[in-house]
């Protein structure tokens, strides 16, 4: 019986690459405050967060961080780093996100709308630094809102923990853009290579 080849369906559409809104890039900015391969922290005294703070438009006015603010903050994003982990892993687990959260409550503030009302949105309860600090757990609120909370994650080599918005129409990046995908890569096939017992450029 021969076998003819019949197309398959016909491809869909590839859908829009989503876009990296403000709030994203926002959060992905504080998540990598820390860069474990260089070793480099920009949030290790309570001035160095004073200064984060304003140069991401967070803070209004003078701030003065106390080292309580700054546990908070290192705190929080250590709680971030672990949600963008669960998105990689496809757990959504946020429960480190939930206790920080008690910290920096929110309410329902006015927001302006250009050339309209006012309307509802979360506004921190608090001033100062814990409430810029808040304002990243409405960027939070924003990413679920608008579908790209998924797509924040935490780079999956093991001396990386780079967070990064994975564009990929599935949500199926793994690594960060630094090349960390190659060197796994790499080791994989080394550890391969190795327990079938060849030998060889490795
Ligand atoms: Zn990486």
């Amino acid at each position: 019986m021969s076998t003819t080849p019949t197309p398959g369906p016909p491809t869909p559409p590839t859908p829009p690459t989503p876009p990296r809104p403000p709030h994203v890039e926002l959060l992905i900015g504080y998540a990598n405050s820390i860069d474990h391969e260089l070793a480099t922290d920009d949030l290790t005294t309570p001035a160095e967060l004073d200064a984060w703070l304003t140069e991401h438009g967070l803070g209004a006015g003078a701030m003065r961080a106390t080292a309580d603010d700054l546990a908070v903050a290192r705190r929080l994003r250590e709680a971030l780093q672990a949600a963008f982990t669960a998105n990689h892993e496809g757990t959504g687990d946020f429960t480190a996100l939930d206790a920080v959260a008690e910290r920096l409550p929110l309410r329902l503030g006015g927001r302006d709308v250009p050339g309209d009302s006012p309307q509802p949105g979360l506004v921190p309860v608090l001033d100062g630094v814990p409430g810029a600090l808040t304002r990243l757990l409405v960027a939070v609120n924003a990413a679920v809102v608008d579908g790209t909370w998924r797509r924040v994650k935490l780079c999956a080599a093991d001396d990386c923990g780079w967070a990064y918005f994975d564009a990929s129409k599935n949500r199926s990046r793994t690594w960060c853009e630094w090349g960390c995908g190659n060197k796994a890569k790499t080791r994989s096939y080394r550890a391969r290579r190795k327990a079938a017992g060849m030998s060889g450029p490795a």
